[in-house]
């Protein structure tokens, strides 16, 4: 052990070395010297604990210089999902359009009337940028925007139910990715869960037997990420519908995703769209702007003036408000809605989603191809397979849509070994593994994703 120990560099000499010096005209000298100190550190501790028998000096400049450079890029960071999962939640959700970046640009890199009225030369609303084309688009009368649907629930409950009674169906109290429970977000609004019927079933007798004076809003919670398949019942939307207005109290819905568009038009199974519940009658409804809307992260909220309008005067709504960037995004992306051909061109998840299988299996030759290109086929089996893709984001969870996938089983190398190589590159490539081979959807590919991935392949290959 003090064999090992005195090995150990000073901090002196690992500064002096030409290599590590280098960083110090491209980090703060500070930081550079306190990364070498925690490296050998490190190492000091790995020895002690008898959990290193042996290194070199070599090692510790290379461990040194990786975690400089891990300094050196942002935290945040683009990535190449190659899943084949659309909306994936953990890779960033929806990608926005080019136009919409261009308009956070300008807005953010500028000023801008974010709360001033310029035809009366006076303070104004941020709300007010998209209220128009949201209700334009859904056929709502008013509408509100805020950081996410959590807190749209979140600012619709408070405002309509909070002390009072919200009735929803046992098999509508859903988790959405953990955080997001709907019997706990009711119950951070201040409003009291009243749970009906069954899991499986709940019938409009159940919705009735429960209401009384302290009931203050009925709520129905689309089953974004899971389905009851079987011996199931659901009370209509008309149904509710009726009955809360028999009784003269609002409907609630969240919908999740925030369809806007007839799915079945891009070759997709039909989800529930928000015009058609607005149509319906339903008071409320809220969505995210950042799954099946293609947009950034927010949450909208449209329904009837008289509920819209108190939203706006909690005081939660300021605690909860959305900010230039994502107005300004989001104000762009709707914009594609009024021009539903423009759709596949303008927003990348509907290009991605609508692709047909003819695109796909081209795509993925050219994939494969370029993969072999740069690699020799001693190395590696490429193979272009048809397959399938999720739309994800907790949207169509059963819905699986064809598609083509290159195979790739590297000879000397695990699948295991490739897919986390892959996944440290200098933009990431996260891909999917099943069984031998791993697996490039070409689906979630953008143009630019072909040529990284190949070359990144052969270098870690
Ligand atoms: C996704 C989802 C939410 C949460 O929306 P965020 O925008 O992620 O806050 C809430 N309810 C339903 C039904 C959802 O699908």
């Amino acid at each position: 052990m003090n064999n090992l120990l005195s090995k150990l560099p000073k901090v002196d000499t690992v500064l002096g070395e030409e290599v590590i010096r280098e960083y110090i005209n491209k980090l703060p000298r500070k930081i550079v010297v306190l990364t070498v100190r925690n490296i050998i550190d490190k190492y000091r501790l790995s020895i002690l604990t008898k959990n290193l028998t042996d290194f070199s000096y070599e090692m510790v400049i290379e461990d040194i210089k990786l975690e400089l450079n891990k300094t050196l890029k942002p935290k945040l960071r683009r990535v190449i999902n190659a899943t084949g999962t659309v909306i994936h939640t953990n890779l960033g959700r929806s990608p926005i359009s080019i136009n919409a970046i261009n308009h956070i640009f300008e807005i953010g890199t500028r000023y801008n009337n974010l709360e001033y009225n310029l035809d009366e030369g006076k303070r104004g609303s941020r709300y007010s940028h998209v209220e128009e084309i949201i209700c334009q688009i859904t056929g709502a009368e008013a509408a509100l925007v805020v950081n996410n649907n959590a807190a749209a629930v979140m600012l619709v409950l408070s405002t309509l139910a909070k002390g009072k009674e919200a009735i929803v169906s046992r098999g509508q109290l859903v988790e959405i990715g953990g955080s997001f429970r709907i019997p706990s977000v009711m119950e951070q609004s201040g409003a009291i869960l009243v749970e009906v019927g069954t899991t499986n079933r709940t019938h409009l007798y159940d919705y009735e037997n429960a209401i009384n004076e302290n009931t203050a809003a009925i709520l129905k919670v689309h089953q974004s990420n899971f389905k009851i398949l079987g011996f199931t019942e659901e009370v209509s939307i008309d149904e509710l519908v009726d009955l809360s207005h028999k009784n003269n109290i609002p409907l609630i819905e969240d919908i999740g995703s925030g369809v806007l568009v007839d799915l079945t038009k891009y070759g997709l199974n039909y989800e529930p769209t928000v015009q058609e519940s607005i149509k319906k009658g339903v008071d409320i409804v809220t969505f995210s702007g950042d799954k099946l809307l293609g947009g950034p992260q927010a949450g909208i909220i449209v329904g009837k003036r008289q509920y819209i309008d108190k939203m706006k005067k909690n005081q939660l709504t300021r605690a909860l408000r959305i900010d230039k960037f994502t107005l300004a995004g989001l104000e762009t992306t709707l914009k594609a809605y009024l021009d539903e051909e423009n759709l596949k061109e303008e927003i990348p998840i509907f290009k991605m989603l609508s692709m047909d299988t003819n695109t796909l299996k081209r795509n993925a030759q050219k994939l494969a191809k370029l993969i072999k290109t740069y690699i020799q086929d001693d190395k590696i089996i490429v193979d272009v397979k048809d397959d399938y893709s999720t739309v994800g984001g907790g949207a169509m969870p059963l819905e699986t849509i064809p598609t083509y996938v290159v195979a790739i089983k590297p000879k000397h190398k695990t699948v295991e070994e490739l897919e986390k190589s892959l996944r440290m590159c200098e933009i990431p490539i996260i891909v999917r593994v099943s069984r031998d081979y791993l697996l490039l959807d070409v689906r979630t590919l953008f143009d630019d994703d072909y040529a990284i991935i190949a070359e990144n392949i052969k270098n870690v290959i």
